[in-house]
């Protein structure tokens, strides 16, 4: 079997800033592998397509330009909100507005959205919207450790279900519904 559509496919992986020696971003190895459904649009498009065809086993080392990953950091998505949208009964509660913490604000339509403290004054905090990937040359490098059909299920929900040996989902957003 190779990688390629209605196939369910492990594996691990380095993920690193820029090349091989960048900053290490994430990793996944043989016993926290990533299981993924192929062509399922749950990853980058991108991403697929370095993997398409290779075999059990097989290593790869590639890296996605920011063009062909989560795009270029954008000033726009840097964004000074007044300090009154972070208080709650007229305080701002502690340990929110630290820089370089992560917070989820709602917008006005109910939106949630992750944003980084930049810095923050009496009067505002700057947040930074965009993606934490944004802007970055991401370099993998890992190997495929499992290859296997989707069920028909499993394509009728556009996801797989996880089996002994392999990964749950790595996108923690995801609602995972199931009539079972
Ligand atoms: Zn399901």
């Amino acid at each position: 079997m190779i990688v390629e559509e209605q196939h369910v496919i492990t594996l691990s992986y380095e993920l690193r800033d820029t090349d091989g020696k960048g900053d290490l971003l994430e990793r996944t190895d043989a016993e926290n592998p990533f299981t993924f459904l192929y062509g399922a649009g749950q990853l980058l498009p991108s991403f697929e397509s370095k993997l398409r065809g290779l075999k059990v086993g097989e290593p790869f080392a590639f890296s996605l330009t920011p063009e062909d990953a989560y795009g270029d950091t954008n000033e726009e998505n840097i964004v000074d909100i007044p300090m009154e949208n972070f208080k709650i009964e007229g305080e701002v509660p502690e340990n929110v507005l630290v820089e370089g913490n992560f917070i989820t604000l709602m917008d006005n339509y109910g939106q949630e959205h992750l944003g980084k403290v930049v810095t923050y004054t009496d009067e505002f905090a700057r947040i930074d919207f965009n993606h934490v990937m944004a802007g970055k040359v991401l370099h993998f490098e890992g190997n495929i450790l499992q290859i296997r059909k989707a069920s028909s299920e499993e394509l009728e929900h556009q996801h797989h279900h996880p089996q002994e040996g392999e990964g749950g989902f790595m996108d923690h957003d995801h609602d995972h519904d199931h009539e079972e």
